[in-house]
């Protein structure tokens, strides 16, 4: 269709509705809307509503959207508090105790209003300009803490997934090119690649997997090595991997050590792994998604002594450096691997343009159109500072322990394994019971009904095919009194199925 007239345009929503000098007075009247909104949500008791099948079913109707009934903003926004709001989970919560969600720091969400309104996109100068800057100093504040070298630098990606792929396909290009001359990024795929292998535990993230797939070497090329009586990789178990699969004709390319892992939050022992790793000569990835902000503290600040051995870490700020989601980085320690991923397009970043003293990040990332997460980061630093950060980290750890003393001196539960950051996997033993399949359906039961009634939310696992619950704490703010009593609750619950069963 040609446009032979100007678009009738309805004057009061080109005033109105797209945010500039002229409407910005109107923000405060939405934000007053908001801010009532967020102010109910917050000061609820319960982490959640509670819900039956047939409140689901009604959500799923009214979640419908067809583009054609509008509504004034004030009648949407009690649409969605109804719909969204009300039935959402509370992470801030202290009986949500299930995943790796933590509540967020208030510097960082007025930089998170900040950076969504302006709307910077962080990928080229021209964007984003001074911010660029931010970006690179919060790069640089986590490199000096993990004291990797001046060579180093990172970028922020959406998630620890993301940042697992950039570790994991420079460890791949890179071996590629050292060993065989062969340039991925330019030839795509060689024969030698189907050979590649890349070495981690049974209780690696799942992402490593994902990733190996992604990166067209599928599930296969990733070896699950054995972990020890503490869910740490057994570095004896690593080296005869490493052998079997040379044996087989296999490469292998890189080891993944995982810095804090999901379920126990145990680390992988780094010293010999790098040693073995450097010997091998494969490209070594450290996933510290979940335990890398713990560098930051006393008590576990010795897990990361032999950092700098690394070739690349995984950190996410989005699960302990108390920031709202997506906020996540990738470290590198030698920033020239980042030309496996640097591209320049003529119509964002021309090669011609390159000026050292106005960099383009996207010449660091996958991603394009970037979001600029570092803001909120860089203010929370700059307001709370490590110190206070640390203490944060340490009262969750500590109150892991504390919930670790009691699960051990009850024989209703049965511990998986001490904590070492700040998650406890522990199963519910109902009494006279011996088959694991029975505790099994106990368990899950205790979960999903301690969650659809809104009491609390622990998450599951399982522990050698068996299922047992988990508290992941990240709530600085929990007491030792409110998990002791999610126990009770959870005992309660045990009992309650085994009477009606
Ligand atoms: C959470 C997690 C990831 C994935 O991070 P996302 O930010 O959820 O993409 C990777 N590795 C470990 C060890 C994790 O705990």
């Amino acid at each position: 269709m040609i446009l032979d007239e100007i678009p009738a345009l309805v004057d009061p929503s080109l005033k109105e509705q797209l945010l500039d000098g002229e409407s910005v007075k109107e923000l405060q009247k939405y934000s007053l809307l908001v801010n009532q909104v967020i102010e109910d949500f917050f000061k609820q008791s319960k982490f959640y509503k509670g819900d039956n099948i047939d409140e689901i079913n009604n959500h799923r109707i009214l979640a419908k959207i067809d583009g054609e009934n509008t509504l004034p903003f004030e009648k949407a926004l009690d649409y969605v508090n109804d719909l969204y709001v009300k039935n959402t989970i509370a992470f801030h919560n202290p009986n949500y105790v299930a995943h790796l969600n933590c509540p967020v720091a208030l510097p960082a969400i007025a930089a998170e209003a900040l950076t969504n309104t302006i709307n910077t996109a962080i990928e080229t100068w021209d964007q984003s300009t001074a911010a660029t800057f931010i970006e690179q100093e919060v790069i640089r504040w986590i490199c000096n803490e993990f004291s990797f070298p001046s060579t180093s630098d990172g970028v922020f990606t959406s998630g620890g997934t993301q940042s697992n792929f950039m570790g994991l396909l420079m460890a791949r290009d890179n071996y590629a090119f050292e060993h065989y001359g062969i340039n991925i990024k330019k030839n795509g795929w060689s024969e030698e690649v189907s050979k590649f292998r890349i070495f981690c535990t049974d209780k690696s993230h799942f992402s490593i997997k994902k990733n190996a797939a992604l990166l067209g070497m599928g599930y296969n090329a990733v070896i699950p090595v054995k972990t020890d009586s503490e869910m740490k990789m057994d570095v004896n178990e690593l080296v005869l991997a490493i052998e079997k699969e040379k044996q087989k004709g296999n490469i292998p390319i890189a080891v993944v050590a995982t810095l804090g892992t999901t379920d126990f939050g145990s680390f992988d022992p780094l010293e010999t792994i790098s040693k073995i790793a450097k010997e091998h000569k494969m490209w070594l990835h450290a996933d510290g998604a979940y335990g890398g902000c713990f560098v930051l503290t006393d008590t576990h600040k010795h897990y990361f002594e032999h950092i700098p051995s690394v070739d690349s870490i995984t950190i996410d700020f989005h699960k302990t450096l108390f920031q709202p989601v997506c906020c996540s980085a990738v470290l590198i320690k030698d920033k020239q691997h980042f030309k496996y991923v640097s591209h320049y397009a003529d119509y964002l970043n021309p090669i011609e343009d390159k000026d050292p003293e106005r960099p383009n990040l996207i010449e660091k990332s996958i991603q394009t159109t970037k979001r600029f997460d570092a803001l909120k980061v860089w203010l929370t630093v700059k307001t709370l500072g490590n110190k206070t950060i640390a203490q944060y980290l340490e009262k969750v750890h500590f109150l892991a322990k504390e919930v670790y003393k009691i699960i051990a001196n009850d024989d209703r539960f049965e511990a998986a394994h001490k904590p070492e950051l700040s998650t406890m996997v522990f199963r519910y033993k109902a009494i006279g019971v011996t088959e694991d399949r029975i505790h099994d359906t106990i368990n899950m039961y205790i979960k999903s009904s301690l969650f659809k009634g809104g009491k609390a939310s622990v998450a599951s696992t399982k522990v050698d095919g068996k299922i047992f619950l988990k508290f992941t704490l990240l709530n600085p703010k929990n007491t030792i009194e409110n998990l002791s009593n999610i126990l009770d609750m959870i005992k309660q619950k045990g009992e309650q199925y085994k009477r009606s069963n």
